[in-house]
């Protein structure tokens, strides 16, 4: 019994010193953060862990660490030589920046967004960079009492993806237009909805970045009126589930105004998930989406008519 208690203390007393030796040793160091190359990395080197990124300070030409490849061919970034420079409100899942331009300085705060659909309707990004363009040179155009904000690509990923059906949804895989925190569905029936490829609306409301960087954008400023391009050919739908008369007042007026279709063609597409009804019926701004009328043009002449006419709509 003697001789047990006197071994017990010993492997106690062993195990001690040991769990002191270990918790004394420096921690180890972390491997270097080398890119493995199909060249320099034989096939059976243990796999280098990339440690995460801790800074996102990504100029518009430089590709997050993490992203997908960005071909430097594709033309993702827009740059405005002269003017403003844009603030800069979140990134794409790949890293690429969301840009907002500001014009005026007025108490009045509207909104317009391009791109929510990526290159499937990059034509509506078109048409917000020659806005832009447009505005930049004629600030006059904006009354003194309003701010105009344009976002003019929601879904860069999606337009450096592809001009097509393949360019829609972000590099998640997400249909932007689905996900937001107002109606929304995880399935939904897609008959009359142009469903090409699959797509998803997130896993859950909200769950994907260029979501998230719009959302705190509207939430952290005071929108009077909000402007969502898409392309093609349905006319101009008014946000709001169930209708929302200043959303309907807005459309009825921007659609006279551009001659484009107002009510819209219905098509029995369930909408879930919208941009312009969570605006409506979350946040209670007069939202309208409005269609261009075909995948190619933006239509300028026609959104200009439409501008000015936002530009001094009232609720
Ligand atoms: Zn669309």
């Amino acid at each position: 019994m003697g001789i047990w208690a006197l071994n017990l203390v010993g492997v106690v007393g062993i195990a001690g010193v040991l769990l002191f030796i270990r918790s004394s040793r420096p921690a180890p160091l972390p491997p270097p953060a080398v890119m493995p190359t199909a060249a320099s990395t034989p096939t059976t080197a243990p796999a280098i862990i990339q440690p995460p990124p801790t800074t996102y300070i990504l100029p518009s030409v430089t590709p997050n660490p993490r992203s997908t490849p960005i071909v430097a061919t594709t033309p993702t970034t827009f740059v405005l030589h002269t003017g403003p420079d844009p603030i800069m409100i979140g990134y794409s899942v790949s890293g690429r920046p969301l840009e907002v331009y500001q014009f005026g300085n007025g108490p009045t705060e509207k909104l317009i967004i391009a791109g929510i659909h990526g290159g499937n309707e990059w034509n509506t990004i078109a048409l917000a960079e020659e806005l832009i363009l447009y505005l930049t040179e004629h600030p006059e155009v904006v009354p003194p009492d309003v701010t105009l904000y344009i976002l003019h690509a929601l879904n860069p990923d999606g337009e450096a993806r592809a001009h097509g059906h393949e360019g829609r949804v972000n590099d998640h895989g997400v249909d932007l237009n689905r996900n937001w925190p107002y109606h929304w569905k995880s399935e939904w029936n897609k008959d009359g909805c142009w469903s090409y490829l699959p797509v998803t609306a997130g896993e859950y409301p909200a769950s994907e970045p260029e979501t998230v960087a719009l959302m705190n954008f509207i939430n952290f400023h005071d929108i009077k009126a909000l402007i969502s391009y898409h392309s093609a050919a349905l006319g101009v739908f008014a946000g709001g589930l169930p209708p929302f008369e200043p959303s309907e007042r807005l459309a009825e007026t921007l659609a006279q105004r551009g001659g484009y279709m107002y009510p819209p063609i219905n098509t029995g597409c369930d909408y879930s998930g919208n941009l312009t009804d969570w605006a409506s019926s979350v946040k209670g701004i007069p939202a309208v989406d409005i269609e261009l009328t075909n995948h190619s043009d933006t239509n300028y002449e026609k959104n200009l008519r439409v501008l000015d006419a936002f530009l001094k709509w009232e609720r």
